[in-house]
């Protein structure tokens, strides 16, 4: 990681420099892949900073509104090398691991530890239902809690929130008002609201279902409770639509 990285606790996507490696060597393993591609990243407090994204294949939840189900089986076989070496030819410093869910697979922690090491600044999307302890504590992470609405509420690792530090994220992705009045009463419950006010997570992000919750009757319901969290409507959608795969 660089000194410019490091100065601005690790907010801006650097460009990477190779560097030695203290993990597992470069390139052993496998991994099932969707796909590989350079965008627009369309969430997170990174929304609209150009990004790689790695998207992984499979995923064990099957939330009901879910817009990757592409991802959940086919895929390519590659080895870590040809994943690494896919993500150079892009040339971007940030990189996303996203799927399905990408922590159901063991060398995608490898891969995060190894994009790291090069100097990339990594994120990893994940759905909060597999243990995040063992990511390398320089990815940023954005987990979802699922609420209720998706029909996996009952998956969720609540664990993980003992894991989250100052670099990460927490999603919550409402269908309608009973979904947000559980998030609200979970960030509450939790002391997410307080860890954000402190500056010990980085944010909360409160997103639409697409096409099902109203904007601006989130928006409303968020101003009205005061809560300290982000209105996070999907950028990759409104710019290419949402039926597009690949952005
Ligand atoms: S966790 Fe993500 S990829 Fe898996 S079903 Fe839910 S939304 Fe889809």
């Amino acid at each position: 990681m660089s000194d410019r990285s490091e100065e601005s606790g690790g907010r801006e996507a650097t460009a990477p420099e190779p560097g030695p490696s203290d993990g597992p060597a470069e390139g052993e393993g496998f991994l099932r892949v969707t796909e590989i591609f350079h965008s627009i990243q369309g969430e997170s407090t990174w929304a609209g900073a150009p990004c790689t994204f790695v998207r992984l294949t499979g995923c064990p939840l099957r939330c009901v509104w879910c817009d990757t189900e592409y991802s959940f089986h086919g895929g390519t076989r590659m080895t870590l090398r040809e994943i690494l070496g896919r993500v150079r030819e892009l040339a971007c410093p940030l990189v996303e691991i996203t799927g399905g869910e990408p922590l159901i697979h063991r060398s995608a922690f490898t891969l995060a530890h190894q994009l790291v090491e090069e100097g990339y600044t990594v994120l990893v999307e994940t759905s909060g239902s597999e243990d995040v302890a063992p990511l390398d504590p320089r990815v940023h992470k954005i987990m979802d809690l699922k609420c209720p609405g998706s029909g996996e509420v009952g998956r969720n690792r609540w664990e993980n929130l003992e894991h989250l530090t100052n670099r990460d994220e927490v999603k919550f992705v409402l269908s309608h008002r009973e979904d947000y009045e559980w998030a609200r009463n979970t960030l509450r419950d939790r002391g997410l609201d307080e860890r954000v006010r402190r500056g010990s997570l980085q944010a909360i992000l409160f997103s639409p279902v697409w096409g099902e919750l109203e904007w601006e009757k989130l928006a409303e319901w968020i101003l009205e409770d005061r809560l300290p969290v982000r209105f996070q409507p999907q950028l990759h959608k409104l710019i290419w639509g949402p039926d597009r795969t690949g952005v």
